[in-house]
């Protein structure tokens, strides 16, 4: 008797039958309940608790198509419904799941309107209503994974239905057996990705690529070597958006995967906008796509996103929890439960163990792990961050020494995760009156990203999120920011006098920084100033490792040589990595628990060190393999 079958003996017994339940259907690895009447599941709403807690599945309630309203009939009940004190903006249908998103301006007046019940709208129309937080501008990208499951519904219900068969199909019962294969960032850091491997299932964490890579050797995940086909996986799931942990993912999809992806839910705007961007810059700079806009609209169709915090069925002996990593928005470790709790691995993609302005720390308490993979940017002894109120105060005296003297400072940053961190910062300081006022120009992308950043104030920092949701306040608009939405704004931000300038992308490899870069390095009351990780082989690596000449490619392919003249800082302190000592106090917390640690997302030395480090201290046995290397865990 196979699950779905149990499951149905079970429910019909234990719900009654005016819940109007008309049948029971997979949505990935989600269990939808269909019925007739939804305002029952609201008006008894401990049942689905009640359902999970005793089944252990994930079990959400489903209205039966036959009476949910078509959207153009449901369109104006629902603006009718929602008080207009919300400031409604706009309504998003997803038929494949029967839930609207409604994009409010001021969600926070929710707790003063008592009359709004949302339930009326699901009662009347069959939808169920989610609130969403409007931003200040809209993201494409948003609006491109909006369009794209309206475009698809039935395609998506399918998917989700065959994707759960997948996922409840029943074990073939074998001795438990783990092996991890690295198939990048092994004593490197760039193109994040390993495979997990049981007798049962295959799993993919990471498919990033590496931006200095120079050859497609060193640039992608080496799953030629793991030798699989890709319909055996069963599952990709992604830690957080930067590029060198999920940019080779759309490629993955263009050469036939087609199962689900799993990702928190800000991690698939972001990634979406992060690989939109990444195609666009290479057909402008003509270098080779290595994907297109199709494959990106075919991952967002296969992606399941998760909340942190909820225990998720992805194979007939897997189950994996994401969780609050404090590296960037919607960061995540992937806890990885394995068989019968036989073995339970943690990945901590990039962690920041300490809070920032941005987010609050990364979380700590597992209930089991026996393996953890640890990333090691900052593994060597002297990766030690002076404390954070040391590295504000060092910055605002860099910024104002360059301001005095009429001089400009470039900022390269990622879209993701500083850019945003550095707004904050550079708007209390200004505001405070301790930096000197002066205009700062934020490049296009970064605005983007900083609006799906306020559509997700749930994964926020605690202060942040009070700001958003309580007081209804915008924490990243400043009257001291300029946007720079067009490329002839540029000249604004260049003419002569005193300004701050955020551009992308981080490590100087393509994007508009290189605009700025090149107007800015070759004078010396200029200043440039690193915040984030360097990779080897990267320009900006090159830069701040010392290179007083650079050579740049112009339009139409010749090199140019520049200068660089200005001065060139790096601050460490607003890393959103752990340093060496909150690894070691994050290793700490967990250490009654492992059995061993592997350490990856590093230099060589820093993988090395960090690994000694581990066995001496805590006296687990610590590793840290090569890019295409296997290891039995288990
Ligand atoms: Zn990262």
């Amino acid at each position: 008797q196979d699950l779905k079958t149990s499951l149905v003996n079970v429910l019909l017994h234990k719900i009654p039958a005016e819940a109007g339940i008309t049948r029971i259907e997979y949505e990935g690895p989600r269990i939808a309940l269909y019925t007739k009447n939804p305002g029952f599941f609201e008006l008894n709403d401990q049942i689905v608790p009640d359902l999970v807690n005793s089944m252990k599945k994930r079990i959400i309630v489903r209205t039966e198509p036959s009476i949910l309203k078509d959207e153009e009939d449901a369109r104006p009940i629902i603006n009718d419904l929602i008080p207009s004190e919300l400031g409604l903006k706009n309504l998003f249908f997803d038929g494949a799941l029967s839930e609207v998103t409604a994009a409010l301006e001021h969600p926070h007046l929710i707790d003063k309107l008592p009359d709004f019940k949302p339930v009326s709208i699901l009662e009347k129309t069959g939808w169920r209503l989610i609130l969403r937080k409007s931003s200040h501008i809209s993201s494409s990208s948003l609006n491109t994974i909006y369009q794209t499951y309206k475009s698809s519904e039935d395609e998506r219900r399918k998917f989700l239905s065959e994707a759960g068969e997948k996922i409840f199909r029943s074990k073939v019962s074998l001795a438990p057996e783990i092996t991890i294969h690295t198939l990048g960032s092994f004593k490197e850091v760039g193109r994040s990705s390993m495979l997990i491997t049981t007798p049962e299932s295959k799993i993919l964490l990471d498919c990033g690529i590496h931006p200095g890579g120079k050859s497609s050797q060193d640039s992608y995940p080496r799953l030629d070597w793991a030798n699989i086909s890709l319909d055996e996986l069963d599952a990709v799931v992604i830690s957080h958006a930067h590029m060198d942990h999920q940019a080779f993912l759309p490629a993955l999809i263009k050469y036939g995967y087609d199962g689900p992806i799993y990702c928190s839910e800000p991690t698939l705007p972001l990634m979406t906008l992060l690989q939109t961007d990444f195609i666009k810059v290479a057909s402008v700079e003509g270098r080779q796509q290595i994907y297109d806009n199709r494959d990106i609209r075919n991952e967002i169709k296969q992606t399941i996103v998760l909340p942190y915090g909820v225990v998720t069925d992805v194979s007939p002996d897997i189950k994996i929890v994401l969780n609050n990593s404090g590296h960037i928005l919607g960061s995540s470790t992937v806890h990885l439960h394995i068989g019968d709790g036989s073995h339970n691995i943690v990945y901590t993609g990039d962690y920041k163990n300490e809070r920032t302005m941005l987010l609050d720390s990364t979380t700590w308490s597992y209930p089991r792990v026996e393996t953890l993979i640890t990333e090691s940017t900052y593994g060597a002894k002297e990766d030690i961050m002076p404390n954070r109120f040391e590295v504000e105060k060092n910055f605002v005296n860099m910024i104002n020494s360059t301001l005095t003297s009429g001089g400009k400072v470039l900022i390269p940053v990622p879209a993701v995760g500083r850019a945003q961190e550095m707004m904050l910062v550079i708007d209390r300081y200004m505001k405070s009156g301790q930096l000197l006022e002066s205009p700062v120009f934020i490049e296009g992308m970064i605005s983007e990203a900083t609006a799906i950043h306020v559509s997700y104030p749930e994964y926020l920092s605690r202060e942040l999120r009070s700001r958003i949701l309580s007081e209804g306040e915008d924490p990243f608009l400043s009257d001291y920011f300029t946007i720079v939405d067009h490329p002839s704004s540029r000249d604004e931000a260049l003419i002569d006098g005193p300004a701050i300038i955020m551009a992308t992308s981080g490590m100087l490899e393509g994007g508009p920084v290189l605009e700025y870069f090149r107007q800015i390095a070759p004078s010396e009351k200029n200043r440039m100033i690193f915040v984030s990780y360097q990779i080897p082989g990267t320009l900006g690596r090159r830069v701040l490792d010392g290179s007083s000449q650079v050579s740049l490619s112009e339009d139409g392919g010749r090199v140019k040589i520049l200068d660089v003249n200005c001065e060139v800082n790096r601050i460490e302190g607003f890393s959103g990595h752990s340093d060496y000592d909150q690894i070691m106090r994050f290793i700490g917390k967990l250490r009654p628990k492992l059995k061993q640690v592997l350490v990856n997302h590093g230099e060589r030395r820093k993988t090395e060190n960090l690994a000694n480090s581990i066995s001496r201290m805590f006296r687990i046995p610590a590793y840290s393999p090569n890019v295409q290397e296997s290891l039995r865990l288990l």
